[in-house]
């Protein structure tokens, strides 16, 4: 076979090294080093560490600040309140830069500490309609050479709470989301079985895939999980759904866990944590060791929502190691198979992974092995998307589509 591009030396998390032949953009064979290959052309990766491109499992590309002004972040006036928060939103977006060149601000940022694919969370509800969502498609268009993203229609101002917002879902679909999404049933919509039954109505109706926002605590929290789960089998969508942030499982008893964790390996639905600040978490070890699909994302940067965040999934990769109690090497990988591998079983990635007939995405770390990337969190990245140099020292290269 005649290959596009050899990529030589690049060394992997074992420590063995290889070279890797592309063809029109996905891995076409893998070599040890002592097997030259032929290629029309050839690039010396320098016994770099080479890892697959990280998956950014849930961002939010139209309420990102940055790159526009700074925004102080204002607290809410008693705890954490959803609604004041999305109150806080509308008035920061109102005067914000236009949002195609927020989103692509912040697109630029994460494809240049090697990202390559995404699931973004884009407003869908009765406040903006589906203006988000179209600009964020036209968006994603100029970027479909370099990164691939899926989005998802979120119901940010809720679902029963807001007018309009389950035709507007359903629309949203048509009109090019991936997913449905949804926001607390309970502390939100105060209905859990009529916000379920518009988020899986849709998903059934459309055989699309379902990610629901869920801020909702304790025994709350995990109540809705359950149910969240029964809906997932009733309708054979095993594999198919994941519930962000689930906070509840951070803070319920070790017996009512050990019963939700068994649920969720059962009914295949993934759980996104970004390990944030200072609020209980879900367990990550604890669910991957009862089969359940953990992966990860920044979330919110920027916005309007916490000022923290930079797009670089492996230093999401060393926050939420750090915040589990990480410290031995298989602890550290761990972490990092949260914001690769994981990432790619959640989002249901096709051609994903540093083996043959996937896709060339692949970036070069600064590290002697995985466990150490996620302690150093090396700069001097190269990232490569269907073989191509996209992005090099955090600099976005070439031209996009
Ligand atoms: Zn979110």
């Amino acid at each position: 076979m005649a290959f596009d591009t050899i990529f030589k030396n690049a060394r992997f998390d074992g420590g063995s090294r290889h070279h890797i032949a592309v063809k029109d953009g996905r891995i076409a064979a893998i070599n040890s080093a002592d097997e030259p290959l032929v290629g029309a052309e050839t690039v010396d990766l320098g016994n770099a560490l080479v890892v697959p491109g990280f998956v950014e499992g849930h961002i939010h590309l139209d309420t990102s600040f940055y790159g526009d002004a700074w925004r102080p972040h204002k607290p809410c006036t008693s705890g954490f309140d959803v609604h004041e928060r999305v109150a806080f939103q509308a008035q920061n977006m109102a005067v914000s830069a236009p949002m195609d060149v927020r989103a692509r601000n912040q697109l630029d940022l994460c494809i240049g500490h090697g990202t390559t694919q995404m699931r973004s969370h884009v407003m869908v509800d009765g406040s903006v309609g589906l203006k988000s969502l179209e600009t964020i498609l036209r968006v994603r268009e100029e970027y479909r050479s370099v990164i691939d993203i899926q989005l998802v229609a979120f119901p940010q101002s809720g679902i029963l709470a807001s007018p309009g917002t389950p035709q507007l879902l359903d629309e949203a679909i048509r009109l090019g989301a991936n997913l449905v999404g949804g926001l607390d049933p309970a502390g939100f919509d105060r209905d859990v079985e009529k916000h379920l039954d518009v988020v899986f109505g849709v998903a059934d109706k459309h055989g699309v895939d379902v990610d629901i926002h869920l801020h909702d605590m304790s025994t709350l929290g995990a109540f809705e999980i359950e149910q969240i789960a029964a809906r997932t089998r009733a309708l054979g969508m095993e594999g198919r759904v994941a519930v962000s942030h689930a906070y509840g499982l951070g803070d319920i008893s070790a017996d009512y866990l050990k019963k939700i964790a068994d649920i969720l390996a059962r009914s295949g639905v993934a759980i996104m944590t970004n390990a944030p600040g200072a609020r209980p978490f879900p367990p990550v070890l604890g669910l991957r060791n009862a089969g359940v699909t953990v992966f990860s994302g920044n979330d919110n940067i920027r916005d309007s929502w916490w000022p923290y965040g930079d797009g670089d999934m492996l230093r999401r990769a060393t926050t939420l190691g750090y915040r589990s109690g990480f410290n031995i090497d298989e602890e550290l990988r761990v972490a990092f198979d949260v914001v690769t591998e994981a990432g790619a079983r959640a989002l249901r990635l096709e051609g994903y992974g540093l083996r043959v007939g996937a896709k060339a995405d692949f970036v070069t770390l600064n590290a002697a092995h995985v466990p150490e990337a996620v302690v150093a969190v090396p700069s001097g990245r190269n990232v490569y998307k269907a073989g191509r140099l996209v992005a090099s020292c955090g600099k976005i290269v070439g031209k996009r589509a």
